[in-house]
């Protein structure tokens, strides 16, 4: 495929997928618009890339479907000087977006091959405000904290609790909570040691480990 081919379907899901479905944050439409994401999945299914459902990526994980992108970044409620720490690399796609409307991204992964892969490709898009970390996610990366966001990208059954510690009063949180099939896509704001919560729908994420 030609680039100018990804360049149609990516206008095509962004006014289908996305806009259809209700996301109106420009800013998030913008950031969809500037990744080229048939680069972040395997090289078999590029033609795949800006259709509308999540797709496999190696070490049996997955790039999320694009709307719940749109959706949990969107809930985010970014502000450009905002530090933000996501949960599960992955391919990299999320922190991608991420990158556009934030200056500083702290993005952790708990697989090598995964984590190598993201950081030599964001590198080679000359992402330059994102440190990707190798290690266990559920602790946070309690160095930067606390962080102004937090984005989860794996299920989980419960809230890892140094996530809501490593969050600034005020900050907000998505994560996908639940068991296997299913689970519900939260966005907390923190209120000191209390949190509020609002469900924003329900999904089907690979499972935080
Ligand atoms: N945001 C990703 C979605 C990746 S799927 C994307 O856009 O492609 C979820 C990822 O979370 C997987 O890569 C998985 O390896 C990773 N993961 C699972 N448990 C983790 C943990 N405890 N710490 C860090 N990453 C984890």
């Amino acid at each position: 495929m030609r680039k100018e081919d990804f360049e149609y379907l990516k206008r095509e899901m962004i006014k289908d997928q996305i806009i259809k479905r209700g996301i109106k944050n420009e800013s998030v439409l913008d950031a969809l618009n500037c990744v080229p994401r048939h680069l972040f999945v395997r090289e078999v299914d590029q033609h795949l890339a800006y259709h509308d459902y999540p797709l496999k990526i190696e070490e049996g994980q997955t790039i999320s479907q694009p709307y719940i992108v749109a959706q949990m970044t969107e809930a985010l409620d970014l502000n450009k000087g905002d530090k933000v720490l996501e949960i599960g690399t992955g391919s990299g796609y999320q922190t991608a977006i991420l990158s556009h409307l934030v200056d500083e991204i702290y993005t952790i992964e708990r697989i090598p091959y995964l984590h190598k892969k993201a950081k030599k490709l964001l590198t080679s898009l000359d992402y330059a405000n994102i440190t990707l970390l190798q290690k266990d996610g559920k602790e946070g990366y309690v160095e930067e904290a606390p962080y102004d966001k937090i984005i989860v990208t794996a299920a989980s059954q419960s809230i890892p609790k140094d996530l809501l510690d490593q969050l600034q009063d005020g900050g907000k949180m998505v994560i996908p909570i639940g068991g296997d099939n299913l689970q519900k896509l939260l966005l907390l704001e923190k209120n000191h040691t209390k949190y509020k919560e609002k469900v924003l729908g329900y999904c089907r994420f690979v499972k935080l480990i």
